[in-house]
């Protein structure tokens, strides 16, 4: 069975009303990354910090998944599939996907700010200050920040070495070490991007410059009816 590689970013969830990453001048839901998203951010300022993933899980929450996130799932119907998502959202397995892999984490999980490795499922939209892990250190939210290590990137760079054919999703390829995952991918295994602004890329991607929710079901269709 062929081997499907997705690579997807925040772009896929855009139209399911999540906001994309660099949407408003490299700022997220009006927040500077480095006052909500880094260690040094959670040391300064714990409280802002859970509040602002507290608000972005209410969002997720709230949001479908879209007509580019069920095309996928659908995909499995024919090939293997892996999904390698930068999104902390869960809409891949909403949308029925069975293989993602996340890279940054996933927010409707929390994590022991002792130790990643011990995470919980979240009940609900708020992750308390004063809610402990096993260990006794506060719970944050189960995502990877900027100046964290990426430790499912090993895997995914492995997955990407083995693709038969691999798409490319949303993402404007700004973040690393995600972005560099695109360089694995063997140079004969034909490789799509969807995004109405594609960014700088090998040249050898074809190009499909169309928002996810359009570009996603027309290339699935395609490879469902090969
Ligand atoms: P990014 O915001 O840097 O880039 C978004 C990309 O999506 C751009 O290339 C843009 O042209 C494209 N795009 C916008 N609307 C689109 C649409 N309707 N269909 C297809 N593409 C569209 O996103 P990134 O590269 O994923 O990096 C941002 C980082 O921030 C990620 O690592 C992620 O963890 C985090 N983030 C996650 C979410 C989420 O989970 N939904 C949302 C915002 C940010």
């Amino acid at each position: 069975m062929k081997h499907i590689v997705v690579l997807t970013g925040a772009g896929i969830s855009a139209e399911s009303g999540l906001k994309t990453f660099r949407d408003s001048d490299g700022l997220w839901e009006g927040y500077d990354i480095e006052e909500v998203a880094t260690p040094q951010a959670w040391r300064r300022n714990p409280a802002l910090v859970q509040e602002f993933y507290n608000m972005r899980r209410k969002s997720v929450l709230e949001a479908k998944p879209n007509l580019a996130h069920s095309a996928l799932a659908e995909l499995e119907g024919k090939y293997k599939v892996t999904v390698i998502t930068q999104n902390i959202d869960d809409l891949h397995e909403r949308a029925g996907s069975t293989n993602v892999l996340h890279l940054h984490g996933i927010i409707t999980r929390s994590q022991s700010s002792l130790n990643p490795n011990l995470t919980y499922p979240i009940d609900g939209w708020e992750l308390k200050m004063g809610e402990k892990c096993e260990l006794g250190s506060q719970l944050r939210a189960h995502v990877v920040w900027f100046g964290e290590a990426v430790p499912m990137i090993e895997d995914a760079a492995l997955v990407c070495a083995k693709a038969d054919l691999f798409i490319l999703v949303g993402s404007s390829l700004a973040v690393y070490p995600a972005a560099g995952l695109v360089n694995y991918v063997p140079w004969k295994v034909p490789k799509y991007i969807v995004d109405p602004n594609i960014p700088y890329l090998p040249s050898d991607f074809i190009k499909i410059e169309e928002k996810a929710t359009i570009g996603v079901p027309k290339l699935i269709s395609e490879l469902l009816n090969e």
